[in-house]
């Protein structure tokens, strides 16, 4: 069973699955904690919140066998209260039943957060009646009423939908309906290919703050979550730096440079955010600008910025866990395979201190830039998220080998109810054509950046430096896992 119970004591005499279960609520057992007791008598579920009485049917479920169910005593709760996975249907759009597919999935494995990254470059994927322009540009969108749909949907399973709408970089696809909010105001289309883009929103111009606003009165209500993530990521500075409205900003506020903006840029729509009652969730290069508030949840995804992270986390701020070395699940499993992710490093990449500031949680990232079907999307996710599913619920409990044992029977239930699990021999790869697929994809990321703007990453590289950016901690934890899968350093030759 993934993931495994705290407690479970299976006895050898099986009954056959009663009709009724007795269900009774015991909020003493505490969040989303559950008890089942199965004997001669019937089967009894004792259970904390909506969440618990959730997460006892699917264990019911999952260790039901032909209508027959082992005498057992059973008493579970999490490790981790946010143990989520980012979806990104901004690079690639999924449809309606696809998302909700997932979401059973997730609900399978007591999983409790879908991010949903809804914007980005390349789409924004809600539908706008202020501004039907956004989903013009496009093309492939959600509805209003498919969204609440959506919600509703993760709820019943257990699941808070917190949405991202990425800014201010990542933004293009945005700026394709509204060019007036970029610092040059140059019409352009979403963009196609994976990469950092360099026009972002202007951070001197009120109507962009006007815009930001107006779009949230519009679309918050949609979501019942209290979290709203805003990204922050990758928001390269060369546009704010020959913007005449930045500059003015710059100086009417007496910042030192552009990151500070950009941490006014992020206190503007906490601001915003927290009229309509919302939390902002930031990705951890946010952490630059020195202005993000203690509210905010910070999402650790790159070493670069560890030192910033672990500061916020001194200071008592809530950080999730998602080391893009660890978790990201858009790299091939030749680069994160199975037993690399079960035995994951869990810290702050050469700044200690993870025992004494943990995570309220872990999240998977699977990002859509060369994941275009379903069904590369559940391979992606199939078997990894057994592995991130077990961590963030009960830790590491068992040798990998015995994880791998349990992954094959749930690939077998996830398979038989029409899931696309990857193939058993491709969980961790070896050989020659895998190292090539390795290499492959770090070369592919390396060269991320953009088609018309050639010059653009210098630029970054250099912002980056002067933002501080821990290079060192980042490069060393990379080639330590490329040498441990593959025995070679990637900085050697062509990488
Ligand atoms: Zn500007």
């Amino acid at each position: 069973m993934i993931p495994v119970p705290v407690k479970y004591i299976k006895k050898n005499n099986e009954i056959q699955i009663p009709e009724n279960i007795n269900y009774k609520e015991n909020q003493a057992l505490g969040s989303e904690a559950y008890k089942i007791t199965v004997n001669a008598n019937g089967a009894f579920v004792e259970y904390s919140d909506h969440r618990g009485k959730i997460w006892a049917d699917q264990t019911l479920k999952s260790i039901t066998k032909n209508g027959k169910i082992s005498e057992c005593e059973i008493y579970d709760y999490p490790k981790y209260h946010h143990r989520g996975l980012n979806f990104d249907v901004s690079r690639h759009f999924f449809s309606v039943e696809e998302v909700k597919k997932v979401l059973d999935m997730m609900s399978m494995l007591k999983m409790n957060v879908l991010h949903w990254h809804l914007s980005d470059d390349q789409g924004f994927r809600i539908e706008s009646f202020k501004y039907p322009d956004l989903q013009k540009e496009s093309i492939d969108y959600y509805t209003q009423e498919q969204i609440r749909d959506i919600v509703n949907y993760a709820e019943e399973r257990g699941i808070e939908v917190v949405p991202e709408i990425d800014m201010p970089g990542h933004t293009r696809a945005i700026l394709a309906a509204r060019p007036d909010l970029s610092c040059t105001k140059r019409k352009l289309k979403p963009g196609k290919d994976a990469g950092i883009y360099k026009r972002i929103f202007c951070a001197g111009n009120e109507a962009v703050y006007t815009f930001i606003e107006e779009l949230f009165d519009e679309i918050l209500p949609l979501f019942k979550s209290n979290r709203f993530h805003i990204g922050g990521d990758e928001a390269p500075k060369a546009m704010w730096k020959t913007c005449p409205l930045c500059n003015a900003k710059l100086k009417e506020l007496s910042l030192n440079n552009m990151q500070e903006l950009q941490g006014y840029f992020g206190g503007r729509v906490t601001d915003i955010l927290k009229k309509h009652g919302k939390r902002p969730i930031m990705w951890n290069d946010a952490l630059v600008g020195n202005k993000v508030s203690k509210d905010a949840q910070i999402q650790y995804w790159t070493p670069s910025y560890n030192r910033q992270t672990v500061e916020f986390a001194k200071a008592g701020g809530e950080w999730i866990f998602s080391d893009m070395h660890e978790v990201y699940l858009d790299y091939p499993y030749s680069m994160t395979g199975l037993k690399k992710m079960y035995e994951m490093v869990m810290d702050f990449a050469d700044e200690g201190g993870f025992e004494s500031y943990p995570p309220i949680g872990m999240e998977a990232c699977l990002w859509t830039e060369r994941v275009d079907s379903d069904e590369k999307l559940e391979e992606r996710l199939l078997p990894r998220l057994f592995a991130l599913a077990e961590l963030s619920w009960s830790g590491r409990v068992s040798t990998y080998e015995e994880f791998e044992e349990r992954c094959k029977e749930e690939a077998e239930r996830f398979s038989q109810i029409g899931y696309t699990v990857k193939d058993q021999a491709w969980w961790n790869p070896k050989g020659e054509e895998a190292k090539l697929e390795a290499e492959a994809f770090m070369k592919s990321m390396s060269t991320g950046c953009i088609e018309e703007d050639p010059e653009e990453m210098a630029n970054w590289e250099e912002e980056q430096a002067e933002e501080g950016k821990n290079n060192y901690a980042a490069d060393q934890k990379y080639k330590e896992r490329f040498l441990s899968m593959w025995g070679s350093d990637p900085s050697d030759g062509q990488l």
